[in-house]
């Protein structure tokens, strides 16, 4: 399934590749007026590719092949162009420069631009003074420098950001933003190789007379030692959500319904006989596994509608959707 909107990567890459189309463009005109074919040709193949690559992220929505192929597209521009006609267009190095940057991981981009930079050494240096060449590299080497360490520090911005936006604080466990997209993503998946999944929705029963009786604190704690207990029952694979104030789900992969009812039934004994307040605490589970032809919504509803009969039939007990 498809994110509905677009990311950020997608408006990078549509941005550079059509903005680079619409900025050789005139140059193309000029060439042509000019009567110089080869490079008009060359400009003509780089708008080619560069529209090329804007439609296939616009309706494709290949973003990351296509951010490798537009850097390959930028690289080559530049090398071809100043094969071509020399150190005159050695301008263009700036631009092409930061749009690697924009395009690539700064680790990767780094090295690309590097040799990129080697390779159009030796044409420069036939063609240029040395100290307008050694200016050059130190302007360009400068401009690298800049881009890398700020690309770095924006990517590790980024991951603070995403870890934020998908985290839930008291516990650590992914929030519902984070949940929702998983089961877009498993979903996905699913259709792309089908392997069985399943969810396990547990809520902490009668969660509301611990916070009556021993405060909000205590409750706070509680939930913090129930997550600690599921992180360390579930495999490296599954996830755990914070789904609301007390109920957690877990996305158990490559798991049917009876191995999915075995690990649920393991974690309602172990939060039963742990010591995590001065009153036991116990959960009420449901477990429903992915059934290929629903959403994820309906999924999480199905798993929903067994635990509110696991809750009906006493509470701490788990019930299987089948
Ligand atoms: P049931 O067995 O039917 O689930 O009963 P319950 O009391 O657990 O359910 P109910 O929905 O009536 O109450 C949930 C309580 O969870 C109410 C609220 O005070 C508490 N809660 C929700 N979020 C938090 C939180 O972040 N911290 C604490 N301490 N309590 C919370
Ligand atoms: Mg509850
Ligand atoms: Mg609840």
């Amino acid at each position: 399934m498809q994110q509905p909107y677009r990311t950020a990567e997608e408006w990078v890459v549509m941005t550079i590749s059509l903005l680079g189309a619409v900025s050789i463009s005139p140059f193309m005109a000029i060439r042509v007026m000019q009567g110089d074919w080869l490079i008009a040709l060359l400009d003509a193949v780089a708008i080619f590719a560069m529209l090329t690559i804007f439609f296939f992220v616009r309706v494709r929505r290949q973003t990351s092949l296509m951010s490798h192929v537009l850097a390959l597209v930028c690289a080559l521009a530049l090398l071809g162009t100043i094969e071509l006609r020399g150190s005159e267009q050695v301008f263009w190095a700036y631009p092409a420069v930061l749009a690697v940057f924009f395009l690539l991981r700064p680790w990767l981009a780094l090295p690309y631009v590097v040799v990129t930079l080697l390779l159009i050494f030796p044409v420069l240096l036939d063609d240029m003074p040395l100290t307008r060449l050694a200016g050059f590299y130190l302007t360009i080497s400068a401009t690298v420098g800049f881009t890398f360490v700020f690309a770095l520090r924006m990517r590790q911005q980024q991951q603070m950001l995403l870890q934020l936006a998908t985290t839930d604080a008291l516990t650590g466990a992914g929030n519902r933003r984070a949940l929702e997209e998983q089961l877009l993503e498993a979903v996905a998946q699913y259709r792309r190789a089908p392997l069985s999944m399943s969810l396990i929705l547990l809520d902490l029963d009668n969660f509301k007379n611990f916070n009556d009786k021993y405060g909000h604190e205590e409750g706070d704690v509680i939930l913090q030692k129930v997550t600690d207990i599921i992180r360390q029952r579930i495999r490296r694979t599954d996830k755990v959500f914070r789904f609301g104030g007390e109920e957690f789900v877990i996305l158990a992969c490559n798991t049917g319904l009876q191995e999915a009812g075995n690990l649920a039934e393991a974690l309602r004994k172990e939060v039963a006989c742990a010591n995590i307040s001065r009153e036991t605490v116990t959960i009420s589970l449901g477990v429903a596994e992915y059934q290929g032809n629903e959403t994820g919504f309906e999924w999480l509803g199905h798993a929903d509608k067994a635990m509110y009969q696991a809750k009906a039939s006493g509470r701490n007990s788990l019930c299987l959707y089948q």
